[in-house]
């Protein structure tokens, strides 16, 4: 079976094709810059298991369906291409960021879902928008194909109402929806799976912390293969320190840069979603170049990553606490979480009264699935690399 991830954002497209049930990649790409004059397509191509073909084109993409129309000629493409006809594409998965309290699980697209998923665009304006376009255009191109829609908020959907709920006027949860739904759920159901099996546990007994850790950043808590609370909330925001955006504030700091300081709310919503974080505070948004800085002692950028490690923490006692046994494990996840030993010494240093100890060998070491905790530690860390296209390649299948 061949299906085709389709992750749309609002300026970019990521793809993925599978071959299902085996998971094997035929291909993936990515346009950047959609809509603009400098587009990027990069096309790679996996012949065999260890050969690579990468095609890169810099050309104006007008739009989502110029986008989408080329990475299908791609696909057929003689020297590129992986198949013979769009035709031959069973299914598409679609990443849709928000599904609200109406999507619990992964669904065919209909127009009733296409309808509710633009209901919930107010939720998630940038990427809502962005993933309906992905759809329909997909449903021209690839006609013969099942599409499916796999929602970022689905996974969190089992936090209970005493974790969702925010203490404001009730008003604005029953009639408006004002609630945390949590967000990179793909990830931390994908995460889930992946433990209970290298825990040789059945999922519905796996008690976890899930810490993913790339740009954008959140922890979970997981209790009987469900997640009960996350650091996310209604929107991308609050949690953790994340590249360019503030996590935990209190939101008085709103009313003061507006009130006090004069910033209008536009500007306050761009400094917190694309000033704040590491960039707020280091200038950097890339870890690796906060890392460097430290190594060179830099203040600064030390300062960053206590900040940054400190809220991992935090959040760690209360997940310790919420779950109420002790977790079979801590993961680590995504960009910094599966390649920065320092960040997760940091975040999990001085825990051991916890039952929480690194390895600092094991840390060190580097690549896929691997368990990092000490002998001491009863607790076991581990980091397992996130793979969400596959994880919605599987959904998808798993409703075909
Ligand atoms: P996204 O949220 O965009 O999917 P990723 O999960 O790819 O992000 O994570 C990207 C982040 O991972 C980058 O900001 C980068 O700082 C970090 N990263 C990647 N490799 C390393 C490394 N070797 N050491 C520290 N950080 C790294």
């Amino acid at each position: 079976m061949k299906v085709l991830v389709i992750n749309t954002g609002s300026s970019s497209i990521k793809y993925q094709l599978f071959n299902m049930p085996s998971g094997q990649v035929f291909c993936s790409g990515l346009l950047e810059r959609v809509g603009d004059i400098k587009g990027i397509l990069t096309h790679k191509t996996y012949p065999g298991t260890d050969k690579e073909l990468k095609h890169v084109e810099t050309k104006p993409i007008r739009n989502h369906s110029v986008g989408m129309a080329r990475v299908a000629e791609l696909l057929v493409d003689k020297e590129f291409g992986i198949i013979n006809s769009a035709n031959e594409i069973d299914l598409v998965g679609h990443r849709v960021v928000h599904g609200g309290e109406k999507f619990a699980k992964t669904t065919e697209i209909t127009k009733d879902v296409k309808e509710a998923i633009k209901h919930l665009s107010p939720l998630a304006p940038l990427h809502n928008p962005a993933n309906l376009i992905g759809i329909e255009v997909a449903e021209q191109i690839f006609a013969k194909a099942k599409q499916v829609a796999v929602f970022d908020t689905a996974f969190h959907q089992s936090i209970p109402e005493k974790a969702f709920r925010y203490a404001i006027p009730s008003k604005f949860y029953t009639k408006n929806g004002v609630r945390v739904y949590g967000f990179h759920g793909t990830s931390h159901r994908y995460i889930t799976k992946r433990a209970a099996s290298l825990l040789n546990k059945p999922i519905e007994e796996v008690n976890l912390i899930t810490i993913h850790i790339g740009n954008g950043a959140s922890m979970a808590a997981i209790k009987n293969g469900k997640s009960i609370d996350t650091t996310l909330g209604l929107t991308p925001l609050p949690g953790l320190v994340m590249g360019t955006r503030s996590g935990d504030i209190d939101p008085g700091v709103i009313f003061y840069l507006n009130e006090t300081l004069g910033y209008a709310l536009k500007d306050i919503k761009n400094i917190l979603n694309k000033e704040s974080g590491l960039k707020g505070l280091t200038n950097d948004n890339d870890m690796r170049v906060i890392t460097e800085r430290v190594e060179k002692g830099d203040k600064e950028a030390l300062l960053a990553l206590e900040i940054y490690t400190y809220r991992i923490k935090k959040y760690i006692g209360a997940y310790l606490a919420a779950i109420g046994e002790k977790p079979d494990a801590i993961i680590f996840t995504a960009g910094v979480g599966e390649n920065s030993a320092v960040i997760r010494l940091m975040a999990v240093g001085g825990l051991l009264h916890l039952g929480i100890e690194l390895d600092a060998e094991l840390n060190k070491k580097g690549g896929g699935e691997r368990c990092i905790s000490s002998t001491n530690s009863s607790i076991a860390i581990w980091v397992i690399p996130t793979n969400e296209e596959l994880e919605i390649a599987r959904q998808a299948v798993g409703i075909a």
